[in-house]
């Protein structure tokens, strides 16, 4: 048993309280490797703005959960390094899909947990979310819990279609639980391809996909429920253009790929949304990176030199959403 409070890390307690009344949003990227972690860092360090690093379970099996964990308290001692004096830093799983995985993080160090009972009937998430928060608040790990579904696929979690939250549930949902945080479906969805171009309109102009607006009514219903409870959004890449543009002419191939515009994250961000997860976009980040280097050197073969733009692009790209999307920069 390890405490995250060893590791230098914190949960999302006072994070989100301070969002909720600053009006930002805290960033959460997912990672799996050390450019990713690097880049993060490097941005939350230089802009001062707390952050959230995730862990999925395709994650852990990636890169395995002990080298991820050092990684996190490396992150911490980084942090400092570069001259952040009192990083506000939190490890968290994302998607947790049993009992035992969220016990397992808890015990391993992580500051805070997502148990993800989405998909079960309502009274069976109730069932398994209780006994995750039961277990987490005696180490001081914060919960979150979802309610609602997203479309999309990111690692194992996929939906075909997606159901908003329904706000007369929340009370109940949050009450019962006693989860610290909620994520809530409200028309943002997993992965670089979040609406087919039957959901979304054609810019005549440009020729690209305009998705549909997110459900603000929802959000808004949520809100005034549970006033100040601290909500989450999950699947809220933008998929940034000049990336799948940079992908698909260096020899990608990204057809019709859309997110969320940044611009109604902006407006999320100032509400209850304390917390928006950002995964695609850097995945997108790296690889334009990568296939840039390939395409115009051949002959490289060094890792350094591909992963090292891609790192550098990464890191222009957490900044900017920090910066012009969140509003978490000096917050920390
Ligand atoms: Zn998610």
């Amino acid at each position: 048993m390890v405490s995250f409070k060893e590791l230098g890390l914190v949960n999302t307690r006072e994070m989100f309280a301070k969002a909720i009344k600053g009006g930002y949003a805290i960033p959460a990227f997912n990672f799996n490797n050390m450019e990713q972690l690097q880049a993060i860092i490097k941005a939350a360090a230089e802009t001062k703005s707390p952050v959230i690093l995730q862990v999925s379970k395709g994650a852990r099996n990636y890169a395995n959960q002990t080298l991820l964990r050092y990684m996190a308290q490396g992150a911490v001692e980084y942090a400092k390094e570069l001259g952040w004096e009192n990083p506000q830093i939190c490890l968290h799983l994302d998607h947790g899909d049993s009992f035992e995985l969220c016990k397992s993080c808890v015990d391993f160090g992580f500051s805070s947990v997502m148990i993800d009972g989405s998909a079960l009937p309502y009274e069976e998430n109730i069932a398994l979310t209780k006994q995750v928060v039961e277990y987490a608040h005696k180490y001081d790990v914060t919960v979150e819990a979802e309610l609602g579904v997203l479309a999309g696929v990111e690692d194992e979690v996929q939906s075909e279609e997606s159901h908003y939250t329904k706000p007369e549930e929340v009370i109940d949902f949050a009450t019962r639980t006693g989860c610290d945080s909620l994520a809530i479906s409200i028309g943002t969805s997993h992965g670089a391809y979040k609406f087919k171009p039957e959901q979304c309109t054609r810019d005549p102009k440009t020729g690209r996909l305009v998705p549909p607006p997110l459900a603000f009514d929802v959000l808004d219903a949520v809100m005034e429920k549970l006033p100040g409870f601290p909500i989450v959004l999950h699947g809220s890449s933008s998929v940034p253009q000049e990336y799948v543009d940079m992908i698909n002419s260096y020899g990608g191939k990204l057809p019709d790929a859309v997110g969320i515009p940044e611009e109604q994250l902006r407006q999320a961000s100032k509400s209850a949304v304390c917390k928006i997860n950002i995964d695609s976009d850097s995945r997108l980040a790296f690889t334009a990176a990568v296939r840039k280097v390939f395409a115009e050197n051949p002959g490289e073969f060094d890792p350094r030199k591909y992963c090292g733009p891609a790192r550098d692009l990464m890191t222009e790209l957490y900044k900017h959403k920090i910066i012009n999307v969140l509003g978490s920069d000096g917050k920390a």
